[in-house]
Order: structure tokens, then sequence, then C-alpha cells
């Protein structure tokens, strides 16, 4: 029989073995194929979803879901840390001293954030990327009556990468609807000389920070926040003074991938970009944010690097070699407002260009976060 694992029960975990259970299901029902998945919390977390919770647009329990509700019936859950992985050996070691041994393995254990690197980051900055702290800044901002806001990375790379524009022009508007527009700043900062990564995207979004009056300071590099002093820091000698800090931490790979010794320095797993095999190893393929692939880490990146993996580790079983690419392929809506949104949509070889924003993209957005369950989750395509 044919172990395959699939480690982590994210985004690219869930919908992964999703996929690879539908390409093999005669095998699977046959007792050939045995398709795990080892998750630390059993729960799956729709990151996407907290942007929505700051401004209401979701509840936070929507966010969330038992990961055994998602995967297929014949894919076996298993609810544990993996501590470490023992390539050379084939095996997983859990938390608790068990072991649990594979054919094939698939990592899918996301990024990890690190509010700790960025000195003062803890105590003086408000956040939206875990579920717990996207809560407290939609009530934070529900008591606040006007002042500077400062919207801020704090390193790269980070998941979603245009997470920070959105938050800036939700914000804008958020303030508008409230009446408090005219008593407050926005500043924006990123940590490159533009406002975004992408060339093609970047001057796209600074005219619409121009046209709001959101005032932009490139390339900032955040070096402390003074917290009790209210000042955000940067290392190029820039010093911002705010009411409201809202930043992105610093992200690294999950700690079990530098503990096993398949990590780069930031514990992110080197992969090749086409065919997502883990560099130096022939049964270990990674997905998601675990990658160190120079491209955007988000939810569609996974979805899309899933198809590539699933059709990749089901021909291996079949001890066929695999022959699927993936070329880059990412879509990611931006919302521009509370109410409008535009998107990206690329590849290795072509730049995105976004479409004017608009109210039918917002919607078409809102229409995915909840049909993201049975659509991306269950991979139903
Ligand atoms: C605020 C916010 C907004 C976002 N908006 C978008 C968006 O609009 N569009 C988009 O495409 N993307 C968006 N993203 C990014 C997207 O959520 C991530 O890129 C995506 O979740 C990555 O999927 P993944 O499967 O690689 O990792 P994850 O979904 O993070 O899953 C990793 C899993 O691995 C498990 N795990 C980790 N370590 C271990 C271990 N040692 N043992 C066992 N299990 C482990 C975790 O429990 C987790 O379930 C957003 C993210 C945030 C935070």
């Amino acid at each position: 029989m044919k172990r395959i694992v699939v480690l982590g029960g994210g985004i690219g975990g869930t919908t992964v073995a999703n996929r690879i259970q539908r390409l093999l299901a005669p095998e699977v029902e046959t007792g050939q194929v045995e398709i795990s998945v080892v998750d630390k919390e059993g729960i799956h977390a729709y990151q996407p979803g907290y942007l929505m919770v700051v401004f209401d647009k979701m509840r936070p329990e929507e966010t969330r879901q038992d990961e055994a509700r998602l995967l297929h019936r014949n894919i076996r859950l298993v609810k544990s840390e993996v501590v470490k992985i023992d390539a050379a050996g084939k095996k997983l070691h859990l938390a608790g001293g068990k072991e649990m041994p594979y054919d094939i393995l698939v990592i899918a254990t996301g990024s990890t954030l690190h509010p700790e690197l960025s000195p003062g980051f803890t105590e003086g900055a408000h956040s939206f990327y875990d579920l717990a702290n996207a809560v407290k800044l939609r009530d934070d901002l529900r008591q606040f009556n006007g002042g500077k806001i400062v919207v801020t990375v704090a390193g790269m790379p980070y998941k979603c990468p245009v997470a920070p524009l959105e938050v800036t022009f939700m914000l804008d508007d958020y303030l508008r609807s409230r009446g408090l527009r005219d008593k407050s700043e926005i500043h924006y900062t990123y940590p490159i000389p533009r406002v975004f990564g992408i060339e093609t995207v970047a001057p796209v979004m600074q005219k619409i920070m121009t046209e709001r009056g959101i005032q932009t300071h490139t390339p900032f590099n955040v070096q402390k926040v003074d917290a009790a002093g209210k000042k955000l820091v940067g290392v190029e000698g820039e010093a911002l003074d705010f009411d409201l800090l809202v930043g992105i931490p610093p992200h690294r790979g999950a700690d079990l991938i530098g503990a096993s010794g398949l990590g780069d320095k930031g514990n992110w797993v080197p992969t090749d970009k086409y065919t997502l095999r883990a560099e130096g190893q022939n049964d270990i393929y990674v997905l998601g944010d675990a990658t160190n692939i120079a491209i955007s880490k988000a939810g569609s990146t996974a979805d899309y690097e899933a198809e590539t993996v699933a059709q990749s580790v089901a021909s291996q079983a079949r001890g066929i070699a695999p022959s699927t690419r993936y070329e880059g392929r990412v879509y990611c809506w931006i919302m521009t407002g509370l109410s409008q949104a535009t998107y990206i949509k690329f590849d290795y070889l072509h730049p995105p260009h976004p479409p004017t924003p608009s109210f039918s993209h917002y919607w078409n957005k809102m229409i995915y976060n909840r049909v993201y369950w049975d659509v991306t989750a269950r991979a139903m395509f």
C-alpha cells in the first residue's frame, strides 16, 4: 500500500488532499493507496475572512470550520503537531513521540507570524493577521473618533501581499462612512520604493491613494515601534507619529521546517517553481506559503499549485513519471473600499493589469467568501 501524507490542513493541504483522493479514488477504495492529512489543530481557517471581520463583513465564526467536515470521507485526519520530518527515513515525528511513515509527502504548513521580531510591534501595533487581533482591531476601530492612522509592513515576505493595500482603502471608506475622514489622516508605508511589489500594479494603486488623500512613504523599513511614544521609526531615518498603527507582522516558515533541515534561513522550503518538488527530494512536494518561490503567498496560489501537486502525486503513486507543471498562476481580488474591488490575475510570464474597481468585482469576492468552503476547500472543480 502507498501512504500519501499531507502535512497541514489549511487552504493548500485540504484542497490538495481532496484532489488527490479524486484522482486516485479507485486505488483508495481498494486499499492500494491511503491518504492522510496531519494538522495540529484540526480546524481549517479561511484567513481572507479576517479582513472582512475587521469591517463587519463576516462574523468571526464564519472564518473557521472543522477540518473533518471538509475532507472526503476516505481521507484520514490525524490531529497532531508534527515536530520533525525525517526525509531520509521517510517518516514524520509527531508530538508525543509517535511516528508516521509515508511514501509521498506534501508539505503545506503555511507561514508563521513573528511579531516579536519587530521591536515594539506586539505592544504598539494592531494587526488583522490572526482572528483574535482582527476582532480587536474591529472593536478598537468602533471607538476611534478620528486621528492619524498609519499602515505598515514590518517584514517581507508576508502572505497576501495585497492585504496592506486593502486595509488602507477600506479604512479610508470606513472613516468616510462614519463622517471621520476630515478629522483623520491615513499614512501608508511600504518597504520598497513603490506602494506594491508588482510594477504593473503599483502605479494603479498609487493613483487611487493620491486621489483619496492617502499619504505614502516608500521605501520605509520598520526599525521599531515606540509604543509609549506612539511613533513608528523607520530604518531610512523617517519617524511617523500615530494614533492607531495597523501593521503586518514579520513572517517565517513553520518551525518544524527548520528543525528538519529542509528550510532556508527563513524556514521556507527551497522548491522547484515548476514541479513543486522540494529541492533534492524525490518524494516531497511543497505548496502554499511554505515554499520559497518568489510568488505571492496567497490562498489562490496554493489552490492553483494543488492542481499540479495532486496530478504529480497521483502519477508518482501509479509509478508514472509526473509531467504537470505549475506555471505561476495567481488570482487575487483587491478590495478598494467597503463596496468596490478590482483583481489581479497573472502567472510567471504574464504580469497583471487590474481593471477599474467596481461594485461587481466586490460582489464576486463576497460570493466567493461564501462558496469557498464547498468550491475551493472541497476541490469541487
Ligand atoms: C488577513 C489575511 C487576508 C488574506 N486574504 C487573502 C485573499 O484575499 N486571497 C488569497 O488568495 N489569500 C489571502 N490570504 C493568504 C492566505 O490565507 C494564505 O496564503 C493561505 O492560507 C496559505 O495556505 P497554506 O495552506 O499554505 O497555509 P495555511 O492555510 O496557513 O495552513 C497551514 C496549516 O498547517 C498547519 N500546521 C503548521 N505547522 C504544523 C505542524 N508542525 N504540525 C501540524 N500542522 C501544522 C496549521 O495548523 C494550518 O492548518 C490572506 C491572509 C490573511 C492573513
